[in-house]
């Protein structure tokens, strides 16, 4: 359960319709190349908590408490919010009952320390105040969701034929995600696949890029451009994970 009660407030029924790893399945079936499908996933889940956060979990009492230890949000997940409150319905009611608490709360820490007294002791006692006592909830809501999302892939492919699914793919897990999955217990042609399938993808990107720079070369530049020019903007996001748009 997460510091900030996502699966009793928004859970994944209500915010992306997902329990089952359905759309996740759909998500590997349906990538384009070089986009990671978990990636995909956990945006559009992270997209719909945000909005259900900023029309209605920000009224909660309880979820204010929390989010005053926490200082709010990542600056990330604090720009998420506010764009997707001010985004279809202009309604930043919530974000500003939130703030009027952070705003009072660091009022106070400011004018905890009374000036003077031993060198730094006042910075010293300031910072302490202003300090976030949890972690930002919506990164932790994402870390949680990740998890689960990767825990209903690696059972997925350890059947055989949504692994030749996952293999014929042109997605596949970005590097990040890769590295998660290679951490948790799984068989061995689970592993087999995901490396084998991304060594496929890094050999083929190592041609693309080279290509590439070969036509940015002006003996070459009036060579017809093709799928190369790609190649940098796969090869990032594979490298970095997948981003939507
Ligand atoms: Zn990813
Ligand atoms: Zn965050």
């Amino acid at each position: 359960m997460g510091l900030l009660d996502f699966e009793k407030y928004a859970s994944e029924r209500r915010t992306s319709g997902d329990p089952h790893g359905t759309k996740l399945r759909d998500a590997v079936r349906t990538a384009q190349r070089s986009e990671c499908p978990l990636c995909t996933v956990l945006d559009e889940q992270e997209r719909a908590r945000l909005h259900w956060l900023a029309y209605e979990g920000l009224t909660d009492v309880g979820l204010r408490k929390k989010l005053r230890a926490s200082k709010g949000f990542c600056r990330r997940h604090f720009r998420m919010l506010f764009d997707a409150a001010s985004g279809q319905i202009y309604n930043l009611a919530g974000v500003a009952d939130v703030m009027s608490d952070l705003v009072r709360d660091d009022i106070e820490a400011l004018t905890s320390a009374a000036p003077g007294g031993k060198r730094g002791r006042r910075a010293q006692k300031v910072v302490a105040a202003l300090r976030a006592r949890t972690r930002c909830r919506l990164c932790e809501a994402a870390d949680e969701a990740t998890e689960r999302k990767l825990r209903t892939l690696l059972e997925a492919l350890a059947d055989d034929a949504f692994r030749a699914e996952y293999a014929a793919s042109p997605g596949l897990l970005c590097r990040p995600h890769l590295v998660i999955a290679l951490t948790r217990d799984v068989d061995d042609v689970v592993v087999d696949a995901l490396v084998g399938k991304h060594l496929a993808t890094l050999e083929a990107e190592r041609d693309g890029l080279a290509e590439y720079l070969r036509k940015r070369n002006h003996r070459f530049a009036a060579e017809p451009k093709g799928d190369e020019q790609e190649a940098p903007l796969r090869s990032v996001k594979n490298f970095a994970g997948t981003w939507p748009g």
